[in-house]
């Protein structure tokens, strides 16, 4: 069986170790990027880091008992990813530097067709696409915006050859880049200002580097390494239960965060600017103690004015303020509900995804879309967490489309689609699970343009592994083998 996965990211790279692992030898992986590792290739802002914790932002089979810190730096996770990726050999399936640009059905060949913006074409079985949901960085529409006579760059793509030392900079957005390089950059330039339109909860995360005598302990002490990450999985599974139950043990958490934010915010004006006006939970809870104390510094200023236009000079507020600036750096976040967008998917009978998802991106456990057989998704709809670490997320993705795939072969049948009224079902359910969370209080970037959440999973992940674990054949319909086609 041949299969394409599209994407290098942590996605694509688990789906093929979970292929190759089970005897699926023809899998071939297309990146748009010169590397693998997605995300982790394109964001190396200063300060870039996940904040989520290794020991659980790390595969079950590819533990590590090394990692430098408790949250680690964006080189040390890209390095992991290359290190798995070698070590289980699928980087040597990995074709680089090439965007698929489209993915076509064939009914009658019982195949896809997967065409890329070299003029490459592989004929496959099944597909995979792993482009994630943050890959496409959102620029706002400004007017005036192209007069500016400074630099701009957005934050996953930073400019390196440019030397912020001594100049007037603006960060646009305080969302987790943002704060993340904020801190980094403070203090390096000769004046920041950092444009809020939302403030953000916070708690605290100092993420300093392991003291030898730890570091030697996680390595040499057995079980505390699976000890830290079962305590690590349940403390993200308290954090979505902070998130479902907002009345209650989100009240709890929320106390937490504000006692933390009183403490670091000690100027009553600056605490007004910067506090959050929506439940705590519904945006991306940021973990961070050095963001909030970087914006008292003197040489930087938190600007809450909406931004009215650009000029040569600069930003203009709404207050009729030209703020002068060297540069502009964006930290807009992505067109996550746009998934795989602008490439083109067209499944049975001809069908465009776009029109399949026209009232809104939904696919069964985030997988598989009815009239798109032999297609799955990885980090698809609705399987975004606000509150864990996306590699389980991944991990139980891989495991189903292999076993999808497995009954397949098993049955020696053409394809597998999703039945549609089972994926009606299941949105319907994962749609109703929102009512009464943190979620649904504010608008976010997990919302399409409709207002429907279609990033995030409602639950826990522990409920992501358990609806996931064992795929239900009855759930799917299986093609007919066609003779074309060698499985
Ligand atoms: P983001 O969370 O979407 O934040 C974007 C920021 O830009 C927000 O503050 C937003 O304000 C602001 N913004 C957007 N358009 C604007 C406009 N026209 N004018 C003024 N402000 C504007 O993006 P991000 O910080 O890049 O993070 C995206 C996601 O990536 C995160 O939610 C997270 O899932 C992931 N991430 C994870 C980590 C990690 O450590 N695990 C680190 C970085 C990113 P509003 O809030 O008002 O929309």
């Amino acid at each position: 069986m041949r299969v394409v996965i599209v994407g290098a990211g942590f996605g694509g790279i688990a789906a093929a170790v979970e292929l190759r692992r089970h005897g699926f030898t023809d899998v071939t992986i297309v990146e748009k990027a010169p590397d693998l590792g997605g995300t982790w290739f394109h964001n190396t802002y200063p300060g870039s880091a996940c904040d989520v914790p290794s020991h659980l932002y790390s595969f079950s089979y590819a533990q590590r008992r090394d990692w430098s810190r408790l949250c680690s730096p964006q080189r040390e996770i890209f390095d992991y990813l290359h290190q798995v990726a070698g070590e289980l050999g699928v980087d040597r399936l990995i074709r680089t530097s090439d965007t698929v640009t489209a993915c076509s059905w064939d009914d009658a060949a019982c195949r896809w067709t997967v065409t890329t913006e070299r003029g490459d074409v592989y004929e496959s079985d099944a597909i995979v696409i792993a482009t994630g949901q943050l890959h496409k960085p959102v620029i706002p529409r400004i007017e005036g915006a192209e007069t500016f006579e400074g630099r701009t760059f957005h934050s996953a793509e930073w400019d390196h050859t440019y030397d912020l030392a001594g100049k007037r900079v603006a960060v646009v957005g305080t969302g987790a880049s943002a704060v993340q390089f904020v801190p980094e950059i403070a203090g390096k330039v000769q004046k920041l200002k950092v444009f809020q339109r939302t403030g953000n909860w916070f708690l605290p995360r100092k993420n300093r580097t392991y003291p030898p005598a730890f570091k030697a302990l996680v390595k040499w002490v057995p079980g505390i390494q699976a000890f830290r990450r079962k305590f690590m999985f349940q403390y993200c599974e308290a954090l979505t239960m902070a998130i479902r139950h907002p009345r209650t043990f989100g009240r709890l958490i929320h106390l937490r965060s504000a006692a933390f934010m009183r403490w670091q915010l000690r100027d009553p004006e600056l605490r007004r600017k910067v506090w959050p006006g929506y439940t705590f939970g519904c945006k991306r809870v940021l973990f961070s103690s050095y963001f909030l104390p970087a914006l008292a510094r003197p040489d930087v200023e938190l600007v809450t004015e909406a931004i009215d236009g650009m000029t040569p000079a600069g930003i203009v507020t709404s207050d009729g303020r030209l703020h002068e600036l060297d540069c502009v750096i964006w930290g807009t976040g992505f067109k996550g509900t746009e998934f795989m967008f602008p490439m083109e998917v067209t499944g049975a009978e001809g069908r465009d995804l776009r029109d399949a998802w026209a009232g809104g991106a939904h696919a069964h456990l985030g997988m598989t879309v009815p009239g798109f057989p032999s297609m799955f998704v990885m980090y698809g709809p609705n399987t975004n967490t606000s509150g864990g670490s996306i590699i389980f997320y991944h991990e139980a993705q891989a495991c189903y489309i292999r076993q999808a795939l497995q009954h397949v072969q098993r049955r020696g049948s053409g394809a597998i689609e999703v039945r549609a009224e089972v994926e009606a079902a299941s949105d319907r359910e994962l749609q109703s699970r929102f009512a009464g969370t943190a979620w649904t209080r504010c608008d976010s970037w997990y919302r399409d343009d409709a207002g429907r959440i279609v990033a995030n999973w409602p639950g826990y992940m522990r409920e992501y592994l358990e609806a996931t674990r064992e795929l239900d054949p009855a759930e799917y319909r299986f093609a007919e083998q066609q003779a074309t086609v060698a499985v």
